[in-house]
């Protein structure tokens, strides 16, 4: 790996390992924009005094935008849209769990997470905290330690898990343990007031959820994969914030526009989620100032690029891919497409992805899935759908997509700035 590649891969691993929850990364993404000059506008102001590098944060999703002076609003935006939550284990509103042994946690499964990836990993706790304010505010929480542990059964005690299979009940099976103290309904309040350093009768509610403790790393004979939680889809949700941080816009025809969405992996259906009306109302606050007419025909001229991971060819499972469309690490960005619109990407989509790969020489790859399995979806048919704009889905090649530990190629990551850079001066 050269030097520039390396102390990017750095960049995106301190990026990775700091975004434990989609409040930590929407936080990390804030602190990002901020130092490359943006500003944050609030949903309840007016925007008419905005300067030209803005984002607008609503829980765990943002939408970040560059304008310049004489770019004219109807030439239409280019949209990278990417999601900034990952499948995982959440904590239930009351921590009253224990057995005659341990302490336990109440926890719940977010969207279709491996849940076997999950046992035996040392396990810590973030996302943030609801505490009495005027009338609450939020803290963002995570515990700096791996606290708690889903131990699996023993061979022993399982002795045909190896041929049949290991079956996981979500209610019974995936409590985790945090203490051989005897429970009480009150430990887990005081332990985390503890923790933040408050009185627990200050913590109102929480939206928590555990994170495998284990630092990414870099893996293989060549250093050619980068290992972590949450690759799916936090490299899409900085490739796509870096490339807009570092965008000059002064030669630009259309403005530069990034939405990171909470809630893609249980359908996108929320009040901040790709369904709702977030990015639409953002981008009409933007054109508030121009006619219904001018509005329509921006949307007309708009692109939007739908970033998040894609299927690498697994080397043991072959029979579970097409492989007239085989699809490998670090072999460049991958174009997805399938015809029951689980992708957007379209004919005319996909010769727009690969002209800007062919100009800013980005090797890429199609994937389409075996005609006999079920497709994954991203964001992209749904804005598409809310905004009527023309949308391709692309994203990098990873291994073990909903894992708590993901694999994708360094080099990717390289191929996938350069096309979020491209884009947007498409
Ligand atoms: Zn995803």
């Amino acid at each position: 790996m050269d030097s520039a590649l390396k102390k990017e891969i750095n960049n995106l691993q301190g990026f990775l390992d700091a975004s434990t929850s989609p409040f930590h990364a929407i936080n990390n993404v804030k602190e990002l924009l901020v130092g490359h000059g943006f500003s944050e506008v609030s949903g309840h102001d007016n925007w008419d005094s905005r300067t030209n590098r803005n984002f607008l944060i609503k829980d765990g999703s943002i939408v970040a935008w560059v304008e310049a002076d004489n770019l004219p609003f109807a030439n239409g935006f280019r949209i990278l849209g990417a999601h900034t939550d990952s499948p995982n284990l959440r904590l239930k509103p009351l921590q009253l769990l224990s057995s005659s042994t341990f302490g336990q946690l109440s926890v719940e499964t977010y969207g279709s997470p491996l849940l076997n990836s999950w046992l035996d990993r040392d396990l810590g706790i973030s996302g943030r905290v609801i505490v009495e304010g005027d009338p609450f505010a939020q803290v963002l929480f995570s515990s700096n330690e791996a606290i708690c542990r889903i131990p699996q059964l023993a061979i022993h005690l399982d002795r045909d898990v190896n041929e049949k299979g290991l079956k996981l009940n979500a209610e019974t099976h995936l409590a985790p343990i945090w203490t051989d103290l005897p429970a009480d309904s009150l430990a887990f309040n005081e332990w985390l007031a503890d923790q933040m350093s408050i009185s627990s009768r200050k913590i109102l509610s929480w939206d928590l959820m555990l994170h495998d403790a284990q630092e990414s790393t870099i893996l293989g004979a060549n250093e050619e994969w980068l290992v972590s939680g949450r690759i799916d889809n936090l490299v899409s949700c900085y490739a796509a914030i870096t490339a807009l941080s570092d965008f000059d816009v002064s030669n630009s025809e259309t403005i530069p526009l990034v939405c990171l969405f909470d809630h893609e992996e249980v359908g996108s259906v929320s009040s901040v989620g790709a369904s709702g009306n977030f990015l639409s109302t953002v981008i009409n606050r933007i054109m508030s100032g121009c006619s219904l007419e001018s509005r329509a025909v921006a949307f007309e001229k708009s692109f939007c690029a739908s970033v998040d991971g894609a299927h690498a060819t697994h080397p043991n499972y072959p029979e579970r891919h097409d492989l007239n469309h085989i699809v490998k690490l670090n072999e460049g960005i991958v174009i997805k497409r399938n015809a029951n619109q689980r992708y957007a990407t379209d004919g005319i989509g996909e010769a727009f992805s690969k002209k800007i790969c062919v100009n800013s020489e980005i090797p890429f790859q199609i994937f389409a899935n075996r005609s006999d399995l079920s497709c994954g979806s991203t964001i992209g048919p749904t804005t598409a759908a809310s905004l009527g704009v023309r949308t391709i889905d692309i994203g990098v090649p990873q291994l073990s997509m909903h894992s708590a530990r993901e694999i994708c190629g360094v080099e990717d990551q390289q191929h996938l700035r350069t096309f979020c850079q491209s884009f947007f001066s498409s």
